[in-house]
């Protein structure tokens, strides 16, 4: 019964919503053929829906219990289960949501991923490391679309957040950057950046130590622009975020921006560290500094400034941008509860969202609070993404059992506690501050 009903729904939901194409959806007109780099859906915050991308009619995620993958219409607001199969149970690895998306893009009428699972062939199972795939909308006839390691290791960080833009993959290997044509032979991958690699401190068993360093960068296109926002090691052995501007021609990178120093901006929670999210839009990197304020940098020339104090109504906050808002979230640490087990609990505030324009006027404060009511607990709110006039987020109604009550999750202290686990996906709207629940997850 429930294989059948999904199954009518999502065929309902994607002939609506690829009938619809063309149709005002918010989607800007660079993406409405998902050709380029899906700046907003690089943002989400949400635990439980990290991995997400946009079409011209709905999103691709992954989440709920089993972390499969859904599509949610934009238009009804229903997110359905990628798998039209009849009689599957989604409980195992046939079932088409089943992705293990580390990564989700929509290019040219398919859905991409990456995952690093091994692979069942003739009743053995084989590690082929990172690679992307390819399904039809509906989930159906998945293929192998290309490698992302040139020594198949497995290992996630390996080929972490690859991005695509404008049909080329950009993604890192062993800590030097590379591109190649969507769905190309890894062999003909080009080399485009590369340095040599920070020494990770090891144990004498060659384990590396806890906090050791390693090199990472955050992949981000913007028009004919390629940047990565990487850390940089000063003279004192502490590490600070700057981004990079990145010449595929040349292969030159040239930094265009460090995280400021306190004396410049005053102070916020990772002060000095880095920015608390950043977003580049034409040229302009906008930054979010939790505690402090709205930034912009102009990168063609360096020059910063102020857009808006966000202290006063959010003294600390999240925040996810999009090409038209930065959404923060009242939302912060109770320095009390830092070592606390559960990544549901800790937190303050949460209650209100605050729209800025990227000119940083406030353009709306939504209230969140009657939701506190409604989910009791609600531990806390996470944003996922913002599309449109549109902010999605997941609700952490997660509520912990007594102590010897049964088994299964978060072994505190010696003593079994099982955890009763509740996420609920709302929408708010930010002109009308109308709140739709999409979906809820229970088990
Ligand atoms: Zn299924």
């Amino acid at each position: 019964m429930k294989g059948k009903l999904s199954a009518a729904l999502l065929a309902v939901a994607l002939t609506l919503s690829l009938a619809g194409c063309g149709g005002e959806t918010g989607l800007p007109a660079s993406q409405t053929a998902g050709r380029d780099f899906q700046k907003n859906m690089h943002q989400s915050l949400a635990s439980q829906l990290r991995t997400v991308c946009e079409t011209d009619g709905g999103f691709y995620f992954m989440g709920g219990r089993h972390w499969q993958a859904y599509y949610l219409d934009k238009a009804t607001k229903r997110a359905i289960l990628l798998c039209g199969k009849p009689e599957c149970s989604h409980e195992d690895d046939t079932c088409d949501a089943e992705l293990s998306a580390q990564t989700l893009w929509f290019y040219d009428g398919r859905l991409y991923f990456t995952n690093a699972n091994s692979v069942e062939e003739n009743g053995e199972y084989v590690d082929y490391g990172n690679r992307v795939y390819s399904v039809a909308p509906d989930g159906t006839g998945r293929k192998v679309a290309q490698s992302l390691e040139f020594e198949p290791s497995g290992d996630q960080a390996n080929a972490a957040s690859p991005i695509l833009h404008r049909g080329t993959v950009y993604f890192s290997y062993n800590g030097d950057l590379y591109a190649m044509k969507l769905g190309g032979d890894i062999k003909d991958a080009e080399k485009i950046w590369g340095q040599e690699l920070p020494e990770v401190e090891t144990d004498q068993y060659g384990i590396p130590v806890l906090g050791a360093h390693y090199l990472s960068y955050d992949l981000w296109a913007d028009g004919d622009s390629l940047y990565f926002m990487t850390d940089l090691k000063l003279a004192d052995g502490t590490y600070k975020a700057a981004l990079f501007s990145l010449d595929t021609e040349t292969h030159e990178a040239t930094q265009v921006w460090k995280t400021p120093d306190t004396e410049e901006v005053g102070d916020w929670d990772t002060a000095g560290v880095s920015p608390t999210q950043w977003y580049v839009l034409d040229g302009v990197l906008y930054f979010y500094l939790s505690g402090n304020g709205l930034w912009r940098t102009d990168l063609s020339n360096g020059e910063t400034e102020k857009l808006a104090d966000t202290g006063d109504a959010a003294p600390h906050g999240t925040a996810i941008f999009s090409d038209d808002y930065l959404c923060v979230l009242n939302d912060g640490l109770d320095s009390h509860e830092i070592f606390s087990y559960s990544d549901s609990t800790g937190h303050t505030g949460g209650d209100t969202l605050y729209i800025y324009g990227l000119d940083g006027e406030l353009k709306a404060e939504l209230d969140l609070k009657s939701l506190y009511d409604e989910l009791d607990p609600l531990n806390h709110i996470q944003l996922a993404f913002c599309s449109g006039d549109e902010v999605y987020f997941l609700a952490d109604a997660t509520r912990q059992g007594g102590l010897g009550e049964s088994t299964q999750v978060g072994d505190v202290m010696g003593s079994a506690m099982k955890q009763y686990r509740k996420y609920v996906l709302y929408c708010a709207g930010i002109d009308t501050g109308e709140i739709t629940q999409i979906d809820v997850w229970e088990w």
